[in-house]
């Protein structure tokens, strides 16, 4: 059955053609309108614009893979550095396997004028306290406290480090 020239597509049917237009090797994961594109030259459907967009926002590949079309705000750059241990950025990433020393977790401390990096192992579970321990007992005695730490996770971290560290 044609309607105005285009193939009338009935509903069980119709799954079966968004899915060839979105996700074969061809079309590579289109999104709303150039799916409509497509389709609506040879096939139609009522209100083929609401399921075309309900398939796309179900795909799993698009949700994941995707940007979002999100205002994400300004981008805020860091301070352009003059001095060695102006400013020092600090993170935990783990997820390791176990150590000998039962650590599944690296204390990163990177210095952003010269760019390097100092690891430390530690556990998963570590307490602010103890990660200003680690920092002062690596870093305090020789270097005192940077002007600047940034990129902390939580601010009972930063709170840790006390009040005469810059923030
Ligand atoms: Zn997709």
């Amino acid at each position: 059955m044609y309607y105005l020239g285009k193939l009338c597509i009935p509903k069980g049917e119709r799954v079966h053609v968004i899915r060839e237009a979105h996700t074969s090797l061809v079309s590579g994961h289109f999104g709303v309108e150039k799916i409509l594109c497509h389709v609506q030259i040879f096939c139609f459907w009522p209100h083929m614009k609401n399921i075309v967009t309900h398939y796309v926002k179900g795909c799993v590949m698009c949700s994941v893979s995707k940007h979002s079309n999100r205002k994400l705000g300004l981008y805020t750059p860091l301070l352009i550095l003059n001095h060695p241990w102006e400013s020092v950025s600090m993170d935990l990433v783990g997820g390791f396997p176990l150590s000998r020393k039962i650590h599944d977790y690296l204390y990163v401390v990177v210095h952003r004028f010269s760019k390097m990096c100092n690891l430390m192992p530690c556990k998963k579970k570590i307490t602010a306290e103890q990660t200003a321990y680690l920092f002062f007992s690596m870093f305090g005695s020789i270097l005192g406290c940077p002007h600047r730490l940034c990129q902390i996770n939580t601010l009972a971290l930063l709170e840790s480090f006390g009040p005469t560290c810059g923030r």
